[in-house]
């Protein structure tokens, strides 16, 4: 039977390769709705006509309305807002949503399908930060599968054996170091957002990318291990390993540790959340360890890449700071992406984001929607003003 797919962010890099599995795969693969923000309406025109959805949801309206006009019919919507994301999670059809949106937006769309009891492929690690509780309860409760598409979550899946959960000594997440790594601060302070967009393995959305040039991607990846793994902070270990071919490993009682290894590519995770819990052969290159040679590790450097830390310190207090952590990490990106402020500056206003705002612990959906909007204007508008050059 074909596995039927609501795929939300189809116009990113974790959507277009999500597509190029279903297209290693068409017979057992029916995209039957895509989601994106709307930029890109020659893109998802090409998706339109290649894949059939029966539901295409586009954030932006005037995007909405030229496709509307163009493939709008008895067997076709075109939907627009977070209604219309929400409407191509939850489709009657859906068996997989595969949650590719970038940021704190893919929370509700993807919250609201593990609520129609879909099974879900996540890539959107901002969602377990900012709602972790919320989302593994709801996880939980309606009996689906998430299943990690995070290249490190997925390795750590496929390393924890059944039943053995509580010999498990810690999660070592593997890190790039990102394109900054051995950088002194002198250089960092005037590196540009072209420099931190090129990552040295993985070619990635915008805002992934400098995320991974401050090792705050890492640090999100902590928060969401937590969650997918339910594992104290204390047992979750970072180490920097800049060939990217050990892609996380698990730690055991007894001095053994399991590994997974391959080539950077995304389409490798992905398929694995796509095909769980089978494994299907592909024609994707085959690891030469010959041609790798060296494998090596170093510790993360925290005194110049401040964001890991501050996400251990926010996921231990636990409660709204998580939340306020990604937000006010958005918003920061968002700011440096925009030319506003300099790399350094953007842990600088997480760190005064977290310290002015008031804790509330088990804070519910409401609350999180109402900091995560509140602490992007606070970081625009207000402690933007008291950065330190
Ligand atoms: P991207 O920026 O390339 O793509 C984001 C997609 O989300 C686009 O299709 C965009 O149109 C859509 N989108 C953005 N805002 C939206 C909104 N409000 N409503 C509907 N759609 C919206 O990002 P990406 O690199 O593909 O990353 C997506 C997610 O996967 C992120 O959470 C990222 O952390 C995670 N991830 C990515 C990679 C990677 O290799 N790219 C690896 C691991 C995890
Ligand atoms: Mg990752």
């Amino acid at each position: 039977m074909q596995k039927k797919i609501a795929l939300l962010g189809s116009t990113g890099s974790i959507g277009l390769q999500t597509l190029q599995v279903v297209d290693m795969f068409p017979e057992q693969f029916k995209v039957v709705s895509i989601a994106s923000g709307g930029n890109r309406i020659d893109l998802i025109e090409k998706q339109i006509i290649k894949y059939n959805p029966q539901v295409i949801s586009v954030t932006n309206e005037e995007c909405a309305k030229k496709l509307g006009v163009k493939y709008k019919s008895r067997q076709r919507k075109v939907l627009s807002g977070l209604e219309g994301v929400v409407e191509a999670a939850v489709m009657e059809d859906v068996d997989l949503v595969v949650a590719a949106i970038s940021g704190a937006a893919g929370l509700v769309p993807t919250l609201a399908a593990i609520k129609s009891g879909k099974d879900i492929a996540l890539a959107n690690k901002e969602t377990l930060v900012a709602a972790g509780a919320l989302v593994m309860e709801e996880v939980n409760k309606n009996g689906v599968n998430l299943l990690p598409v995070d290249s490190e979550h997925s390795a750590v899946f496929q390393c924890i054996e059944p039943d053995q959960a509580e010999a498990i000594a810690s999660i070592v997440l593997t890190a790039s170091g990102g394109p900054f790594r051995g950088y002194s601060l002198d250089a960092l302070r005037n590196v540009t957002r072209q420099e931190a967009l090129k990552h040295p393995n993985w070619s990635m959305g915008s805002k992934i990318s400098i995320d991974s040039a401050t090792l705050m991607n890492k640090g999100l990846e902590v928060i969401e291990a937590h969650w997918l793994f339910g594992i104290d902070y204390s047992r979750i270990e970072v180490v920097v390993h800049p060939q990217s071919i050990i892609h996380s490993m698990v730690r055991y009682a007894d001095g053994s540790i399991l590994a997974h290894l391959g080539y950077p590519d995304m389409r490798i995770p992905i398929q694995f959340a796509l095909t769980y819990p089978k494994r299907w052969g592909n024609a994707l290159k085959q690891l030469d360890f010959t041609q790798v040679g060296t494998l090596s590790f170093e510790k993360p450097d925290l005194q110049k890449f401040p964001s890991l830390e501050l996400a251990y310190g926010a996921g231990k207090v636990g409660g709204i700071m998580p939340t306020i952590l990604n937000a006010a990490n958005e918003a920061a990106v968002e700011m440096f992406l925009n030319d506003q402020i300099k790399f350094l500056q953007i842990p600088q206003l997480v760190e005064t984001a977290l310290a002015k705002s008031q804790q509330i612990t088990n804070p519910s959906l409401e609350d999180i929607l109402e900091a995560d909007k509140a602490i992007r204007l606070e970081v625009k508008n207000v402690y933007y003003k008291g950065l330190i050059n």
